[in-house]
């Protein structure tokens, strides 16, 4: 991160469940195969059908689907896998993209009612919010592979035999 950014001497910020982040039309919710694992397991479902009922692409990435372009597809009147959200989610608004100017943060807290105020923020968590957001766009261009990680292995060490 560059020297004198506005946030360096922290931001404001609590959500207050308005849950107008996660009803944006449009909207996507990027994840990595880390992240969708774990809400495969806490949703008690095969990754395979995880994947296949509640993913998409999305320009190169994977996305959770938003049917209908509409609201993410765990949100009914609040966010039904909030312990397991990808990064994406829980890393908001602390994106690079929305910290790289003042005039972008305020335009930001226009729609959401949590930002400048509640718990301030300081440098360095707002440095390791924006890194788990750069994470998981990195991440989400790779498609998750639908085997269990210990089969792949156990068929790569069976082929050398
Ligand atoms: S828009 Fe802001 S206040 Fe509303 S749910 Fe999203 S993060 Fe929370």
């Amino acid at each position: 991160m560059a020297k004198g950014k506005y946030w360096h001497d922290g931001l404001q910020f609590s959500c207050q469940g308005c849950g107008h982040c996660c009803t944006f039309p449009g909207g996507f919710v990027y994840g990595s195969e880390k992240e969708f694992r774990r809400i495969a397991e806490y949703l008690d479902l095969p990754f395979e059908t995880f994947l296949e009922r509640y993913t998409e692409e999305i320009d190169g990435h994977v996305s959770l689907v938003s049917p209908d372009n509409g609201p993410c597809v765990f949100y009914d009147g609040e966010c039904s896998i909030y312990p397991v959200r990808p990064s994406q989610c829980s890393s908001y608004p602390f994106w690079q993209d929305i910290l790289k100017s003042k005039r972008r943060w305020e335009r930001e807290a226009e729609t959401c009612g949590g930002m400048k105020r509640g718990k301030h923020w300081t440098r360095k968590e707002i440095e390791v919010q924006a890194a788990s957001r750069t994470e998981n766009l990195m991440a989400a261009k790779k498609r998750p592979q639908s085997e269990p990680r210990e089969d792949v292995h156990e068929l790569a060490h069976h082929g050398r035999e």
